[in-house]
């Protein structure tokens, strides 16, 4: 559809200059865009039903007969009201309409129409008021636009119907044949047209499952000539064999499959290629992400490979070593810690254990980049939670191997095509499962008024020997961090929580004034811990069974839900408290949905939805291309497009041959929006 870009959109009747205003603001700038700019969802007029039937609170379809209209009559200032009754057959219907004199005009006794909107029921009585008319030849499925100001959903398909129509007899299709039967897609010219103008919803299910491949396969490719340009040099680390079942045997419990499948993608990277693997894991907190490092690393030392795994603080690396060190257990692989806080000697002889190659896996901190660190065959760099490493950082560590391969762990669930473009040079692995009999954790939403119940509920925790976490964020500008959680806890002191020891964790800390709180709180010292902050990602307290988060309207969805992940890991049942005071209707809808549900991804794409990418990381980072279909939480489709992206590739590098034209010019186009298109060149 290249010549449809190029279009003006006043070659359309009925548009002129002001309404092209109104479009741009929709960022529809021609025809072809016009053609792009899909329903937002579809009533559906092509099943009238009867009005006894009619669903509760959901609109629907009705089709019946005026049997009697009333004037309009004006009830105050310039509000009129008219009414009619309409029966279809079986049941009548009051039907109401505030102003809308031209439906009135329209409507006569005797004649049939099609009301879409919804039926209230009373006994023995129905209503509708302000549905939507047409006649009835309007059965069918219309399409809902996403309208603006000035611009009605009905006057944009006016407008897309007659886009519809410049479309050439056939319409070209970016998407090779070959890919198109493959994955089972639909030609653009049927998407294009049904996803207007479907006949069925099936149509539209089809329409949409093509048009959302199209959007994520150009937006891989667009990713993947992007990380072509870094010149990427051969690993010297081969891998010959796998050995991920053998270490299966090791495990006390069996792996998902995802774990099962994370795995799989990250050993195909070290044997496949000669390049080394580059790969973000992607789980929820408690998805298993450890396990998955301890398979490749088994997999990488058994192939002659040394590893390093590197934690953003002291305690995440202790934690990490500990639950390595169980995960490996029996399996003969030497491991270490090294961070700040061990003694010299005892750097000294893990230094030289690491260059004699005594050491299989060491687990650290930024101690690991030292210059005194090194590796007589580094094969594997792992960072957990990598947004904390500067890139200086990774390289660092990295430049301490002949290009080893390279596995990024993250618990922040990203929407995954966030994460795939942002992360743009790493290949995405997922656990989307959670290992079996992992519970739910408990949430609710409170007013303040309730706080003190609350806290009740905190002390009964406690007095049965667990502990909680409040998180107070900054409210005050002016107020320092320090103050701000001072005051609270001096406002506790005169609760029934007065009588517990209180941590206080803030963040103007130093890093080991930190690790020290957690330490007492962790070591069951303190019982209630304070936090003005975020808590550390991944530690891990198991007896913290309640999480009380004080203003929680002030964080965004997935950073209450990586706080709540910090209760719920011990065999206790837990909870998370929510204090909000903010009664507007879009904040309490938000938090409600981490009432409703613990699955991180489909909360990082609530919030996605709700906030928009551009807010999703509290500040705009990245000038992301704006997708428009593809569903944020279809793995399924990243794994499938990423696959035809890499089939594609292969074939033709550079995008060059006929055959990929439509798909160069499409990827051109969305990158030329964020302003990247020279770095395709
Ligand atoms: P994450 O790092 O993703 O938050 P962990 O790797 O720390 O999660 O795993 C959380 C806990 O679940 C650990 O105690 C781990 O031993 C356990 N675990 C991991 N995988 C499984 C599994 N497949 N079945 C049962 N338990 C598992
Ligand atoms: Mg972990």
């Amino acid at each position: 559809m290249p010549s449809l870009f190029n279009t003006p959109l006043d070659r359309l009747r009925g548009i002129g200059a002001s309404r092209i205003k109104l479009y741009n603001r929709l960022g529809v700038n021609s025809i072809g865009d016009l053609l792009r700019f899909y329903p937002r969802t579809y009533e559906d007029w092509s099943n009238p039903c009867k009005i006894a039937d009619a669903p509760e609170n959901a609109a629907c379809c009705i089709r019946a007969v005026i049997e009697r209209v009333s004037k309009p009559a004006r009830i105050h200032g310039n509000l009129t009201i008219f009414k009619f009754a309409a029966s279809d057959g079986c049941d009548n219907i009051t039907i109401t309409f505030f102003n809308q004199r031209y439906i009135y005009q329209k409507l006569s006794d005797g004649g049939e129409f099609l009301f879409y909107g919804t039926v209230k029921k009373y006994s023995g009585y129905y209503e509708m008021s302000s549905p939507t008319v047409s006649d009835t030849n309007g059965e069918g499925i219309h399409p809902v636009y996403p309208a603006t100001a000035g611009l009605t959903s009905r006057q944009i398909e006016a407008a897309v119907r007659q886009a519809a129509a410049l479309l050439p007899e056939r319409v070209n299709d970016p998407i090779p044949t070959e890919i198109l039967e493959e994955y089972g897609l639909c030609s653009l010219d049927f998407a294009i047209r049904r996803i207007h103008f479907p006949d069925d919803f099936e149509d539209v299910g089809r329409a949409r499952k093509r048009l959302a491949f199209e959007e994520m396969l150009i937006l891989q490719l667009g990713m993947a000539r992007l990380k072509r340009r870094g010149t990427r040099e051969k690993t010297s680390y081969i891998t010959d064999r796998d050995y991920s079942n053998e270490f299966q045997r090791l495990l006390p419990f069996r792996l998902t499959a995802a774990q099962n499948r994370a795995i799989a993608q990250c050993i195909a990277d070290m044997k496949e290629s000669v390049y080394p693997m580059n790969r973000l894991i992607q789980g929820d907190v408690g998805s298993g992400k450890t396990a998955v490092a301890a398979s490749v690393c088994y997999t990488a030392i058994k192939n002659g490979m040394q590893c390093a795994f590197m934690a953003p603080t002291e305690i995440l690396a202790s934690q990490h070593y500990k639950s390595l060190s169980e995960l490996l257990a029996g399996s003969g692989i030497r491991l270490a810690l090294l961070t700040g806080s061990v003694t010299a000697s005892k750097k000294r002889v893990i230094y030289g254990a690491l260059e004699s190659g005594e050491i299989d896996l060491v687990i650290g901190t930024h101690a690991l980049i030292s210059d005194s660190v090194v590796f007589r065959s580094l094969g594997l760099v792992i960072t957990d939670e990598q947004h904390r490493f500067g890139v200086k950082q990774r390289a660092a560590l990295i430049s301490k191997g002949a290009n080893p391969h390279i596995m990024v762990m993250s618990a922040t669930p990203i929407p995954r095509t966030l994460a795939l473009m942002i992360f743009g040079d790493l290949d995405l692995s997922v656990l989307d499962e959670m290992p079996p009999g992992r519970q739910k954790i408990d949430t609710c939403l409170i007013d303040s008024g309730k706080r003190n119940r609350a806290y009740n509920f905190l002390k009964k925790h406690i007095d049965s020997g667990n502990r909680c976490y409040i998180v107070c964020p900054l409210v005050e500008e002016n107020e320092s961090e320090l103050e701000s959680a001072e005051a609270y806890i001096k406002k506790l002191g005169k609760t029934v929580l007065g009588e517990y020891n209180i941590g206080l964790l803030h963040g103007k800390m130093k890093a080991s004034d930190k690790d020290a709180v957690m330490r007492a709180f962790a070591e069951g010292k303190t019982d209630i811990l304070v936090s003005t902050t975020v808590i550390e990602v991944g530690v891990n307290v198991p007896e913290a069974t309640v999480m009380m988060i004080e203003n929680a309207d002030r964080f965004g969805l997935s950073q209450l839900h990586q706080l709540r992940g910090r209760v719920g890991r011990g065999k206790d049942k837990s909870f998370c408290i929510l204090v909000s005071d903010n009664q507007s209707g879009n904040t309490r809808e938000r938090l409600s949905v981490l009432c409703r549900t613990n699955d991180g991804f489909k909360i990082a794409d609530e919030d996605l939805r709700l906030r928009g990418p551009g807010d999703f990381f509290g500040s705009r980072q990245h000038g992301l291309p704006e997708l428009k279909v593809a569903s944020m939480s279809s793995v399924d489709m990243i794994d499938k497009t990423q696959a035809a992206a890499r089939k594609i590739l292969e074939k033709d590098p550079d995008l060059r041959s006929k055959e990929h034209r439509g798909l160069y010019f499409e990827i051109s186009r969305l990158f030329a929006k964020v302003g990247n298109t020279e770095q395709l060149q």
